[in-house]
């Protein structure tokens, strides 16, 4: 069976998979021990010029952004490595690629003349906006001066078009008077545990399930795999909106992390073909939403069921899947750096 993928309307480009953090929650599994394979310049072209025409823009027009609208460089953190991330918003504009923002930890926010510097050097190359990633994980690694002088100057430079991400969590940061960085075991103290998701969006998956739970297990249930392969993905597996595209040239559906639908530098081939769900057996399984066949596919190669349950469909979908990468090379599952890195 073959089968056809949706065009995509918007999505985020992943410089590289390497971040200065190695948050608990990240859905690509980065962190600094990933080598510094940046993608070159020459995919950034293929890729983005094949996006050209697709991406569309913020209902609000092209010189605004939206979470799900537009293009989104990302990673890893890209302002590792700033004059990638300056060719590739030259290359965007180039093929006007509309409501192009750049996705950030702040790290690099130290004092307000780089920070204003740098986005205004971004702002002359095209970029329309930036989202600034606020939660506890975060903290962890960035002190929140970075983050609140990121927020200033990012709104100062590029008004309703500085998004934070989660506005919720940097409210509450504000009134618990957050300074630093702060470790997660303390952000629990200082917050009240239950309500610690209260208000937000959490997903539980890529490193999440693994790394995250440990101080959070008495808050969130685990279930049977039985009561989990029913559900549907949600949101859907395959959509226009919100994919990424990596610098090995996967197309990665939605946040599925580990996972590729073929080779976005060979986007218009892929689109035209579609996916020949014979030669792609997890993905077949993904497609068409059957968790309990690859539940049954991945135990046939050896996979122990967890007695202790699952947090989410996703922990689940992600521990079938690093099972699967570890005992058989499956030309879906990629990059292999996802899965070394979940933990
Ligand atoms: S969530 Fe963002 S900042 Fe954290 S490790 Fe992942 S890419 Fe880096
Ligand atoms: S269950 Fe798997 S395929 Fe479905 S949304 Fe979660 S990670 Fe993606």
């Amino acid at each position: 069976m073959n089968i056809k993928i949706p065009l995509p309307a918007s999505g985020g480009l992943l410089l590289s998979y390497k971040c200065t953090a190695a948050c608990r929650h990240c859905m690509y599994a980065c962190s600094a021990k990933w080598k510094a394979d940046w993608i070159s310049e020459e995919d950034l072209v293929n890729i983005l010029s094949q996006l050209a025409g697709k991406i569309l823009p913020s209902p609000y027009g092209p010189d605004n952004i939206g979470l799900s609208h537009g293009l989104h460089f990302t990673g890893g953190e890209p302002f590792l490595n700033f004059e990638l991330l300056c060719n590739a918003l030259e290359i965007a504009s180039g093929f006007d690629i509309p409501s192009v923002f750049v996705e950030t930890n702040c790290f690099w926010c130290t004092n307000d003349e780089t920070t204003r510097e740098k986005l205004l050097t971004l702002r002359g190359k095209g970029l329309k906006g930036i989202m600034i990633s606020v939660n506890p994980f975060y903290l962890e690694y960035v002190p929140f001066e970075r983050t609140e002088r990121a927020v200033r100057i990012g709104t100062e430079l590029f008004g309703y078009n500085a998004i934070v991400y989660q506005v919720e969590y940097y409210r509450r940061f504000k009134a618990l008077g957050i300074q630093d960085k702060v470790s997660f075991d303390k952000y629990l103290q200082l917050e009240n545990r239950t309500d610690f998701a209260r208000n937000t969006e959490f997903f539980i998956m890529g490193r999440a399930p693994y790394r995250l739970t440990e101080e959070l297990a008495d808050l969130y249930p685990r279930y049977p795999a039985g009561s989990l392969v029913h559900m549907p993905c949600s949101p859907p597996f395959l959509r226009d909106w919100h994919n990424h595209f990596d610098n090995y040239g996967n197309f990665i559906p939605g946040f599925c992390g580990g996972i590729t639908l073929g080779d976005c530098r060979e986007l218009n081939d892929l689109l035209k073909n579609g996916i020949d769900l014979e030669e792609y057996p997890v993905l077949a399984y993904l497609i068409q939403d059957d968790m309990l066949g690859l539940l049954q596919f991945t135990v046939d190669r050896g996979y122990m069921v967890n007695g202790d349950g699952y947090y989410s469909k996703c922990h689940l979908c992600v521990d079938l899947r690093k099972h699967l990468n570890a005992v058989d090379g499956f030309k879906e599952l990629k990059p292999d750096g996802f899965y070394s890195n979940l933990a």
